[in-house]
């Protein structure tokens, strides 16, 4: 790994202790797919840096993407979200687990066309809008549902993170899938951050309904590597032609490496220096930049 100093030109004499280096900066990509939480923006906060980066490598016409986990807004929430960063970005440039499960299915199984829901209403609202028949998991059985063969049998069950989950909810959507339908679920994080702490993630979700039908389910999102073989296949870009830009060593580096795909880790998020130097194995990124505006540097994008 390489280390790139915050705010500086990459110095290849400073501190490189951390195993095997790679003294060159990756080739200049044609298409560098970006996280967003931890690495374009915390929470409500901008990262510094950011805004800047994805200008630059658009001025030298590399494509961008904006990838995220996250399930429950629509791709069209991120756009005025990235732009109230400072970000111009097109719908066609954000790749949520969501929108990555919708592509799944039209690549993989042309023949879903009913979905059980069970996820945020952005979910629901893309899965509706991409021309499936989905309804979202309150709605699929009668009120006075007790457990019965529901009233029509669906070819996939879809989940992901849903704030309103109870056990009306779980108990629907394991029918469903003992009844034949797919269980995909949008992806397994376990841990779902907020400005305060931690919530549980789709992941924990996606427990319940496995241990409720019994099924094991089909996982979209990262740490798996579907999300960004979709980018590529989309952009029509080889995955040496590429780069995801992380904070994640649990998701975004091991998704990039299971895709073939080289990665940087930024440290505004959630590794710290002293994590990132232990890492090893599918955690352990090309290389390691203090902040997007230190990616800059490791891309010889700087205007000086
Ligand atoms: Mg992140």
């Amino acid at each position: 790994m390489i280390r790139v100093p915050a705010g500086g030109r990459r110095d290849v004499s400073g501190d490189l202790s951390s195993g095997p280096m790679q003294t060159l900066p990756p080739p200049r990509p044609r298409l560098v797919i970006f996280d967003l939480d931890g690495v374009v923006y915390r929470g409500s906060q901008a990262v510094p840096g950011a805004a800047g980066l994805v200008a630059a490598l658009r001025a030298v016409g590399a494509g961008v993407r904006f990838a995220t986990n996250n399930s429950m807004a629509t791709r069209a929430a991120y756009v005025e979200r990235l732009a109230s960063h400072g970000i111009e970005a097109s719908a066609d440039e954000i790749v949520t687990s969501t929108s990555a499960t919708i592509e799944h299915l039209r690549e993989h199984a042309p023949a879903v066309s009913s979905i059980v829901a069970l996820g945020a209403t952005g979910m629901l609202e893309e899965l509706l809008a991409a021309g499936f028949r989905a309804v979202s998991a309150g709605e699929a059985a009668p009120p006075e549902w007790d457990g019965e063969a529901l009233p029509e049998a669906y070819d996939a069950v879809v989940v992901g993170l849903d704030r309103s989950f109870d056990y009306r909810r779980l108990g629907v959507a394991a029918a469903a899938i003992r009844a034949g339908a797919q269980f995909i679920a949008t992806n397994a994080d376990l841990r779902y951050p907020t400005p305060h702490g931690f919530l549980p993630g789709a992941g924990t979700i996606v427990a319940a309904v496995q241990a409720a039908s019994g099924v094991e389910p089909l996982v979209i999102g990262k740490p798996q590597p579907g999300m960004f073989q979709a980018i590529l296949t989309m952009g029509g870009v080889g995955p040496a032609e590429a780069l995801v830009i992380g904070d994640n060593p649990d998701a975004d580096i091991p998704a990039a490496r299971r895709a073939g795909i080289s990665s940087v880790l930024v440290l505004t998020g959630v590794a710290d220096a002293a994590l990132a130097d232990g890492l090893d194995g599918d955690r352990r990124p090309d290389w390691i930049a203090a902040d997007p505006a230190a990616v800059l540097d490791l891309l010889d994008l700087r205007v000086s």
